[in-house]
């Protein structure tokens, strides 16, 4: 069944694009809603944390009354539910401007209800999202290698954005980019022998903690936060703690010049503290497709 696919390339490549397209629709809504889901359940922890504090010494009472006026707060949206809406006007979307891309065009980036911008980033995402499992499976072909990273890649995609909006790298989005690196080691997948995989995810984690805590005792600041630590431990799960220099590299690169110029172009001050998520990410991909040669490189 899946031979003439697999024997017409572009045929192969038009049904990834368009499958990226519709997960990078979804992936859109997890960016979005995650954040208020997890922002949402903190409160509460924190709220009911008040509230035992408040009841074990009465002297709290501007605690207890700050926290029951946070509780009143409206519950999040589901991931799936309710159905996309306008974040303005809160009309509902009609269903062929739900296509990915298609949408976007139809719509020529406006509400059709009340004429409210549509953020690039949507069909941004949704390109992002398909040219990256496109161009994974042209380089590695069909098999379970590239269904890993592709896996890896949407949650990639997610961490970058959420970083970028909250300055956030939630746990369960780190945590499982390591499982799928130990477990694509432990399985063969990868081809990073699992003591590699374990020892880059600890040396990725203790390299980074060990930045962030000597930059504090040098300048008493937090440069980055522990999500980063994660973040890198998972990426040298996945690619091998001999990538660890190479990711570091890219990262610290990228981050510099592309922190750099947007700190010059939002003529922000260097207190504005700049996510370091997506130059990891960044720097995950480009060791994924050009890490041999950026090893020579440096050797
Ligand atoms: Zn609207």
């Amino acid at each position: 069944m899946f031979d003439p696919i697999v024997q017409q390339p572009w045929l192969l490549y038009s049904l990834l694009a368009l499958l990226g397209l519709i997960i990078g629709s979804f992936l859109n809504v997890v960016i979005y809603r995650y954040p208020l889901v997890l922002l949402h359940s903190w409160r509460q922890e924190c709220t009911a944390l008040l509230a035992d504090a408040a009841g074990a010494n009465n002297s709290a009472t501007g605690a207890s009354a700050d926290a029951n006026e946070k509780a009143a707060d409206s519950p999040p949206p589901g991931i799936v539910w309710p159905a996309s809406h306008c974040p303005k006007c809160k009309a509902g979307i009609r269903p062929w401007h739900n296509l990915p891309l298609l949408g976007f065009l139809l719509l020529r980036g406006k509400c059709r209800d009340c004429g409210a911008a549509i953020s690039w980033r949507y069909p941004l995402v949704e390109l992002l999202t398909a040219a990256m499992t496109v161009i994974i499976v042209w380089q590695f072909g069909l098999g379970w290698f590239s269904a890993l990273w592709i896996v890896a890649s949407y949650l990639l995609i997610v961490m970058t954005m959420i970083d970028l909006d909250h300055q956030l790298l939630p746990d369960p989005l780190t945590y499982s980019l390591l499982w799928l690196g130990l477990l694509g080691s432990a399985s063969g997948i990868t081809a990073v022998p699992p003591v590699d995989a374990i020892i880059g995810a600890a040396s990725g984690y203790l390299l980074l903690w060990g930045f962030y805590h000597l930059f504090r005792l040098l300048t008493g600041k937090h440069g980055m936060g522990y999500g980063d630590f994660k973040l890198l431990a998972a990426l040298a799960a996945l690619l091998g703690w001999d990538m660890l220099p190479a990711l570091i590299l890219v990262a610290s690169i990228t981050g510099a010049v592309i922190g750099t110029l947007w700190l010059l172009i939002k003529r922000r001050d260097r207190q504005t503290q700049i996510p370091f998520g997506p130059f990891l990410a960044l720097a995950g991909w480009t060791v994924l497709l050009f890490g041999s040669e950026l090893q020579s490189i440096y050797f």
